[in-house]
């Protein structure tokens, strides 16, 4: 895979799929690092700039799994847009947390949830079917699963260390691996 010529600003896009949006705190955690980025890296389509669509990006960096059909739609985007795309944090890898349902039917639990009796529900209650609300898929997915994915950053979330070795690699045109030390898979 060809890496990012560091002659000229990153254009970076990120997004939160099925996760809780801690590893993009943690991203934020870089801290005071981030300013040395300034005038290296663009960001566009992130939940920090709250842009809504995606322009030609080097790098994608995506966050939690693929729990409903809207995940998927976005997620080919990223890939088509993006030339490096990163699964960043353990959702994102093998499913995270949000897989935890995937030993159970997603009938039942949509049912359990919003249509048996439970305290707290109002009469007649049911599953919402509106058309504008994303199809659950049966099962949480890792990225990996559905689009090629060219870097993974494990742990939960990755450090900040990690993600900023990741990122000033990329900007400066090095190799972004990360150092063996800073790869935490929690
Ligand atoms: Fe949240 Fe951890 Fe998943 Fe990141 S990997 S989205 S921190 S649960």
């Amino acid at each position: 895979m060809a890496e990012t010529r560091a002659s000229r600003n990153l254009r970076v896009a990120t997004v939160s799929l099925a996760g809780c949006f801690g590893c993009h705190m943690s991203l934020l955690d870089i801290d005071e690092r981030l300013f040395s980025l300034a005038g290296r890296v663009v960001f566009d389509r992130s939940p920090l700039t709250d842009l809504k669509t995606l322009g030609e990006c080097d790098l994608g960096l995506v966050e939690g799994g693929l729990c409903n059909a809207e995940n998927v739609e976005v997620l080919r985007r990223f890939r088509s847009r993006c030339r490096v795309l990163v699964a960043v944090g353990a959702c994102a890898i093998n499913g995270g947390l949000p897989a935890q349902r995937n030993a159970l039917d997603v009938g039942d639990l949509l049912e359990a949830v919003y249509a048996r009796d439970q305290p707290g529900l109002a009469p007649g209650s049911r599953v919402p079917d509106d058309p504008e609300l994303p199809l659950p898929l049966a099962r949480v997915h890792p990225i990996h699963e559905v689009v090629r994915v060219d870097h993974f950053l494990p742990g939960c979330p990755p450090s900040a260390d990690v993600i900023w070795a990741f990122l000033s690699a990329l900007v400066e045109g090095r190799d972004p691996t990360p150092p063996r030390d800073l790869i935490r898979y929690d």
